[in-house]
């Protein structure tokens, strides 16, 4: 029955599963079944030394057009498994810094115009998903979405190093009124992607600078070290 609706849906919408391609309204079991099998493991970035890093699989293949899928074709079927993927990342970080206690997850705040773009700030709806998941695994994980940015920064993608840190250089802060996570619910600074590290070195500045107290990074997936 399912099969049949999914080859219905196909000729009515063309709906096709964002991974492969095949007939279908949403991810597949096998894409879904890939996707989960991608290394959970510690990342070195030069502008996070001193901070932990933690992602969930090479940004290639299958989760590059995931997130691909989500941010630009609106495939919000495909959030809860990369915020899955992401909660991942965070539960190696916990494991390795065996702190036991609640967490609070920052995402790296999106900007103005790729939100007004896409209908929806994609990194906080993904830090949310996340979120849902490390709750039903028992961790009392809290999405804290504290940070903004303070002007217009360009579109990271196309930058060389340089001109990365530039465009973010005090570009983050945090929303007024709102207070930075502290030691008894310290911080995960979280993102979808993590290239130079860059975004996620600002959002941890802007943090510290605050007075806050973080565990780590972690990110769904992760370009090449290059260190
Ligand atoms: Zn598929």
């Amino acid at each position: 029955m399912v099969d049949l609706l999914d080859a219905a849906a196909d000729i009515l919408l063309g709906a096709a599963c964002p991974g492969c391609g095949q007939p279908g309204r949403r991810l597949c079991p096998g894409c879904a079944a890939a996707l989960n099998q991608g290394a959970v493991r510690r990342r070195r970035r030069r502008p996070l030394e001193g901070l932990a890093l933690w992602s969930a699989g090479d940004y290639a293949g299958l989760p590059q057009r995931l997130l691909h899928a989500l941010k630009e074709e609106r495939r919000w079927d495909v959030v809860d498994v990369l915020g899955g993927r992401l909660a991942a990342a965070v539960a190696g970080l916990l494991a390795e810094s065996a702190w036991p206690g609640p967490i609070a997850l920052v995402p790296v705040p999106s900007s103005a115009a790729a939100v007004r773009r896409r209908g929806l700030d994609v990194g906080r709806r993904l830090a949310s998903a996340a979120q849902q998941r490390l709750l039903a695994a028992g961790v009392d994980a809290r999405l804290c979405a504290v940070l903004r940015q303070r002007r217009r920064v360009a579109d990271q993608a196309g930058l060389g190093w340089a001109e990365r840190q530039a465009n973010l250089d005090q570009a983050c802060g945090l929303r007024p009124g709102w207070a930075a996570p502290g030691p008894e619910r310290p911080g995960v600074v979280v993102d979808d992607v993590v290239t130079t590290g860059a975004s996620l070195a600002e959002a941890w500045r802007a943090l510290a600078a605050a007075g806050g107290c973080l565990l780590g990074a972690a990110t769904m997936a992760a370009t090449a070290d290059r260190f």
